[in-house]
């Protein structure tokens, strides 16, 4: 039995950690964007995957406004979530809110849940 190992030598770059924190983070060739341990822990996975993966995303908020975007940008204690919408969801119905056409900012500590809608 002949045993075939392929090996992958990984290029390594240091990149600013997408969440906002300053920090710099080690990211290969093949990992794509990296956070940080602590962003890692502090956002929840659907916002960190908005930060490079344009789509439909949905969150709600400690008030229960459920707001419906596109991507964020995390800066500090907050996203800026961008091409917010009322979605034809049950969600979005229920919680009526106006497109905020240059982006909505919320604290990242009233965020309830985030979702990837995935359509
Ligand atoms: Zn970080």
């Amino acid at each position: 039995m002949i045993e075939t190992e392929t090996r992958l030598e990984a290029r390594f770059t240091t990149e600013r950690c997408p969440g906002g924190c300053g920090f710099n983070v080690l990211v290969s060739e093949f990992s794509g964007p990296l956070f940080c341990p602590q962003c890692e822990r502090r956002l929840p996975p659907a916002l960190r995957k908005a930060c490079s993966d344009y789509f439909d995303y949905a969150l709600k908020l400690r008030d229960g406004t459920v707001v419906c975007f596109s991507q964020a940008y995390i800066q500090g204690e907050f996203a800026t979530l961008t091409d917010c919408s009322t979605n034809p969801s049950s969600y979005a119905l229920e919680n009526p809110m106006v497109p905020f056409p240059r982006g909505l900012d919320v604290r990242i500590a009233d965020i309830v849940w985030c979702a990837d809608l995935g359509h």
